[in-house]
């Protein structure tokens, strides 16, 4: 039970910070959620009416106010918080004005219903300007340990004021701001924000919970499942700060900021601005963080008495201990980055002397400056130096030379066009089939988010063999498996293009049987297709032909101008990729796999097989082997010098504007893993 609410001396009065307390709804409910507090209530239950202009409740289970102490509760500078000035130094509750119940009781009717341990029974009281309404004393009633505030018709006296707060909506969203940080730094205690006559309330948390658990039941599960812990600590500046962000693959809309400084819910422009820019290293632009930083100080280090609605709070060494800050979350999110979600195998550790310089060291911190950021001496344009042109094979380095051309030169090679992006968007949902959409949505709903921006927004660095590319995202270097990530993206290629594809010819149409009779022979089986005696060659053959039946054959062509003329010659595939051109010799296996792999019994589960298959089909397959022998010859390393081009100026090039949603697995199976963070690499060569 808290001490006697008494006046504060006139001295105290005269040296404590004037001005308005009560504003709006929002602050004044604040007040009374902090006197709540202050009287150790662990429950406490907002109701509100019309974001608050009309009527709003608090009620807590605390300590109550003693029967004695009602006739003054709302005469301005009485508090049982402060008895002396000298006591503000180290001032451990909210209140110590005496002034938000006063002010409150100045502007709107109040009612207090209240009841401590030692009391029989609760009591009710009506103010009105300071003191009872119409004189009525307390009266008796039922009721909890605990105190219920209620005032109704906020500003009813102040008409420029009402009209100035028209727009409860507003209030609203005010009000669950605040009500949302108390309930954030405040886990544990259970508070509930309810609009009046509704039955669902506005936010909820649980008594005794977590502060994990309450994250998520105040702002979602997807900002706690990305949280990291930050502490730092500092003697020199007697500053402790703990506290829970977000790491970079949390994409929010809105910044979610929470200050506390000891205990206090507080703005401090300057902390969140510079929270900001830190993140704006590290996310795209629009997207924003969540950030919780409880910051406890010597009370003697910090003035509370500066501001009439307490808002904004002084500090000793403001500008260090936001470095402080600042530097620390910068270190959380560098160490996530190099190991984010995504990019589960991280080679860094590989890579010998990579390692983060000390972020205490002033040259570093230089980097670290949004203006000068090591953002600006990262490569991040493609069209600078590619990565082949520092490969040199091991051998006849002459032959290499000979054959290699400039970048210009390939770019001007006319059989190829970069896809245009637009092309690519058009081409999307041609058909209004409810199994592909049912498919669409299936990669849709449960696509990596994180990875998604990674492909949206990945620069082509080069090829490091015929299967692995470096792209490089933000301040890191990844190094992706092509050939897993491209038949992922044409599965969905193929999906969203259903029905609207243009047919691509073939000028010599091959018949289908022998493309089977090509596909079985490099089929492995005990005995080898061609070992076989011909009638038992033929009946292989035509049983698997027996699948390409007339309606099949109408259904490949109307779905995916995939045609088999009428005496079964394959006359075209579907042009998936303008300006691509698939490897031709894959067509027997194609051919084979769809008569004979891909169930015709359903018709979702068909259509997903045959976008499989085409998808297997269209992206370039894993190359054995990966780097090319000393002794290969002119041709093999022609073969390989396309494909780096195709693999950068068509298939990864069209992926990024194509909106390509990559799945979760993708995230976990090794296929792209960080190689270094070109910001620590930069660091590491600028010793040098
Ligand atoms: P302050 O909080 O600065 O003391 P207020 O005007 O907010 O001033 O409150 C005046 C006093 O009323 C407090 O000091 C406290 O003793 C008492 N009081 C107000 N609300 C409550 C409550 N919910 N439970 C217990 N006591 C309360
Ligand atoms: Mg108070």
């Amino acid at each position: 039970m808290a001490g006697r609410i008494i006046r504060l001396p006139d001295d105290v009065v005269n040296r404590i910070a004037a001005g308005e307390v009560i504003q709006r709804p929002a602050n004044a409910i604040k007040e009374l959620v902090e006197n709540s507090l202050d009287a150790g209530a662990r429950c406490i239950t907002v109701t509100v009416s019309e974001g608050g202009l009309k009527s709003f409740c608090v009620q807590d289970d605390g300590h109550g106010i003693r029967f004695e102490d009602l006739p003054i509760l709302c005469e301005r500078h009485t508090t049982s918080k402060l008895e002396k000035y000298e006591d503000l130094s180290h001032i451990a509750t909210f209140g110590f004005r005496g002034e938000a119940l006063a002010s409150i009781s100045h502007v709107a009717n109040v009612t207090v219903t209240t009841m401590t341990a030692n009391q029989a029974c609760a009591y009710k009281a009506h103010y009105f300007a300071g003191v009872y309404e119409n004189g009525k004393n307390p009266i008796p009633c039922a009721g909890n340990r605990g105190t219920i505030i209620v005032a109704e018709h906020l500003f009813f006296n102040l008409k420029q004021r009402r009209e100035a707060l028209k727009n409860p909506t507003e209030e609203m969203r005010k009000i669950l701001h605040v009500i949302q940080r108390y309930a954030l730094h405040f886990h544990g205690v259970c508070f509930s924000l309810k609009k009046l006559g509704s039955s669902t309330p506005e936010l909820h948390t649980q008594k005794d919970a977590s502060l994990e658990a309450t994250i998520a039941a105040l702002f979602g599960n997807d900002v706690e499942q990305n949280l990291l812990r930050l502490n730092v600590s500092n003697d020199e500046y007697c500053v402790k700060v703990q506290g829970r962000i977000t790491s970079a693959n949390y994409v929010g809309k809105n910044y979610l900021f929470s200050l506390f400084v000891n205990n206090r819910l507080v703005d401090c422009p300057s902390l969140k601005r510079s929270v900001k820019d830190v993140y704006g290293k590290v996310l795209s632009k629009g997207r924003h963080p969540f950030v919780y930083l409880n910051v406890q100080l010597k009370p003697e280090n910090v003035d509370v008495n500066v501001h009439p609605t307490k808002q904004i709070v002084r500090f000793r060494y403001e500008e260090e201990i936001i470095r402080l800050i600042e530097d620390a979350i910068q270190d959380e999110l560098r160490k996530t980055d190099v190991s984010r979600p995504f990019m589960v195998s991280s080679q860094a550790s590989s890579l010998p002397d990579v390692r983060m310089m000390a972020s205490q060291d002033k040259s570093v911190r230089e980097f670290n400056d949004p203006d000068d950021a090591a953002w600006r001496l990262v490569r991040v344009d493609s069209r600078e130096q590619k990565l082949e042109q520092f490969l040199v094979r091991s051998t006849s380095s002459q032959s290499t030379t000979n054959t290699k051309r400039s970048l210009s030169q390939e770019l001007e090679e006319p059989q190829f066009h970069q896809p245009a992006v637009s092309e690519l968007k058009q081409k999307k949902r041609k058909t209004a089939l409810t199994s592909i959409a049912e498919l669409i949505d299936q990669y849709e709903q449960n696509h990596h988010v994180g990875l998604a921006e990674f492909f949206k927004e990945f620069t082509f660095v080069g090829c490091i063999d015929a299967n692995r590319v470096l792209l490089q995202h933000r301040l890191m270097l990844y190094m992706v498996n092509a050939p897993a990530i491209l038949s992922e993206f044409f599965y969905q290629v193929v999906l969203e293009g259903w029905q609207g594809f243009e047919p691509l010819h073939l000028s010599n149409p091959p018949s289908v049987d022998a493309l089977i009779r090509l596909a079985l022979e490099g089929v492995r089986s005990k005995v080898a297709f061609k070992d076989l005696p011909e009638s038992e060659q033929n009946n292989l053959v035509s049983g698997i032909l027996k699948c390409l039946t007339p309606k099949r054959r109408e259904m490949w062509k109307t779905y995916l101008a995939f045609e088999v003329s009428d005496d079964l010659k394959l006359i075209s595939i579907p042009c998936v990729l303008s300006s691509f051109t698939p490897d031709l010799t894959r067509l027997p296996r194609l051919m084979w796999r769809m008569l004979t792999k891909v169930s015709y019994a359903s018709e979702k589960e068909c259509f997903q097989q045959i976008s499989k298959e085409l998808a297997d089909f269209f992206a370039p397959p894993t190359m054995q082997p990966a780097f090319l022998p000393d002794d290969a010859t002119d041709d093999e390393i022609e073969e390989r010098r396309l494909r780096s081009f195709v693999m950068e100026n068509v298939l990864f090039h069209a992926l990024k504007g194509f909106g390509f949603k990559p799945s979760i697995a993708l995230s976990r199976s090794g296929d792209i893993s960080s190689v270094v963070s070109l910001d620590h690499l930069y660091k590491t060569f600028e010793r040098c």
